[in-house]
C-alpha cells in the first residue's frame, strides 16, 4: 500500500494562521512581532530564502527588516550591526541568512547574537538549553521535522528513530529532539557501516545529508515514517530531496515530498520563534 503523503505546506499554512492571531493579538497590546535577516552577498539560494522569509512575516504580520550588505563587508563591521540589532526594541529576531564569506567567522557571528534575539536557534547558550531541555529557541528545521512527525499521529515514544546527518543545524539537533520525544535514536553519517542495515531498521527514519535520491526501498522498512530534509538541485533546476520518493512511498506509511514537506515547516518555525521572543520581551 502506498504511504500517506505529509502535506507539510498545509501544516506550515495551519500553523501559520494560528500565529497570525497571536501576531495580531501583541500587536493590539503595543508590541509587533520584528525580525531582522542579514543578507550578505548575492548567492541565488540565500537571496530566495530570504525573500521567502519575508513574504511570510509580511503574510503573519510580523514586521521584517532585510538588511542587504555587500561581500567585501568585514567580520568587524558585521558583528557591529548585530551588536546595534541586539539593543533594537523595534527588533525581537536577529537571523543571519548562511553561509557567510569565507573571510567571516561563522561562530563569532552566531555567538554575537544575543541569545534572546537567536530565534535560529544556533547560539551555544540555545543549543546547550536544548540539550538539557530547557527553555530555549528551538532550532527551526528540527523542530519542524518533529512537529510534521507528531502531526501523523503517531507516538514517538518508544520508537526507533534512525537520523542520518549530523550537522550542526540538522542532524545532531533533530536528534536531540527526538530524544527528548522518548524515541531510541542512532545517528548514522559519512563513516557509518551498512548504513541500510541500520535505517532498515527505523521506524521513523529523517534523512538531512543533501545527496540526490540516495536513500532508496533498499534503505526502508515497511510502514515506516519518512522525513527528508535533503534540498537538492539536478537537472533543470528542479527540486529534490535525499529520498528516492517515488520508490519510498510504496513501501513507507507516512513519507514527505520535496518540494512540500519541511521546507515550508522550517520557515513556519522562525516565525514562531519571533513571535515567542516578542512575547518574552512583553513579560520582561
Ligand atoms: P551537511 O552537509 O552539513 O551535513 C550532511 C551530513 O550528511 C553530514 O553529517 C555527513 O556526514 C552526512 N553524510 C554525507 N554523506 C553521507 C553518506 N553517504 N551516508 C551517510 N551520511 C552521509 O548538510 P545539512 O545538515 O546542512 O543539510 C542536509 C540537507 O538538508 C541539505 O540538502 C540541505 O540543503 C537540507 N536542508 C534543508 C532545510 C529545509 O528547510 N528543508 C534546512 C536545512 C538544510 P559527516 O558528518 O560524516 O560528514
Amino acid at each position: 500500500m502506498s504511504a500517506v503523503i505529509i502535506d507539510g505546506k498545509q501544516v506550515a499554512k495551519d500553523i501559520r494562521e494560528e500565529i497570525k492571531v497571536e501576531v495580531e493579538r501583541l500587536t493590539q497590546q503595543g508590541v509587533r512581532p520584528g525580525l531582522a535577516v542579514i543578507l550578505i552577498g548575492e548567492d541565488p539560494a540565500s537571496q530566495s530564502y530570504v525573500k521567502a522569509k519575508a513574504k511570510a512575516c509580511e503574510e503573519a504580520g510580523i514586521y521584517s527588516s532585510v538588511i542587504r550588505k555587500n561581500e567585501t563587508i568585514t567580520e568587524s563591521e558585521l558583528l557591529q550591526l548585530i551588536d546595534e540589532l541586539n539593543g533594537d526594541e523595534s527588533i525581537h529576531g536577529i537571523l543571519v541568512q548562511l553561509p557567510l564569506p569565507k573571510h567571516i567567522s561563522e561562530e563569532a557571528v552566531i555567538q554575537a547574537i544575543h541569545p534572546a534575539k537567536d530565534v535560529d536557534g544556533f547560539h551555544p547558550i540555545n543549543v546547550g538549553n536544548m540539550v538539557i531541555g530547557a527553555d530555549c529557541y528551538l532550532p527551526c528545521t528540527p523542530h519542524g521535522v518533529v512537529e510534521l512527525i507528531k502531526r501523523t499521529g503517531t507516538s514517538i515514544s518508544g520508537k526507533h528513530a534512525v537520523v542520518v546527518g549530523r550537522s550542526n543545524i540538522v542532524g545532531k539537533p533533530v536528534s536531540m529532539l527526538l530524544l527528548q520525544e522518548n524515541a531510541t535514536v542512532s545517528i548514522c553519517h559519512s563513516r557509518t557501516k551498512n548504513l541500510a542495515d541500520i535505517t532498515r531498521q527505523a521506524d521513523i527514519l529523517v534523512v538531512a545529508v543533501g545527496k540526490a535520491h540516495m536513500i532508496g526501498a533498499e534503505h526502508v522498512a515497511p510502514g515506516a515514517i519518512v522525513i527528508d530534509v535533503g534540498v537538492n538541485r539536478v537537472e533543470g533546476n528542479k527540486l529534490v530531496g535525499d529520498v528516492r520518493f517515488d520508490e519510498v512511498k510504496e513501501i513507507a506509511g507516512f513519507i514527505t515530498p520535496v518540494p512540500g514537506g519541511v521546507g515550508p515547516m522550517t520557515i513556519t518555525m522562525l516565525l514562531k520563534n519571533t513571535v515567542e521572543a516578542a512575547k518574552k520581551k512583553m513579560m520582561a
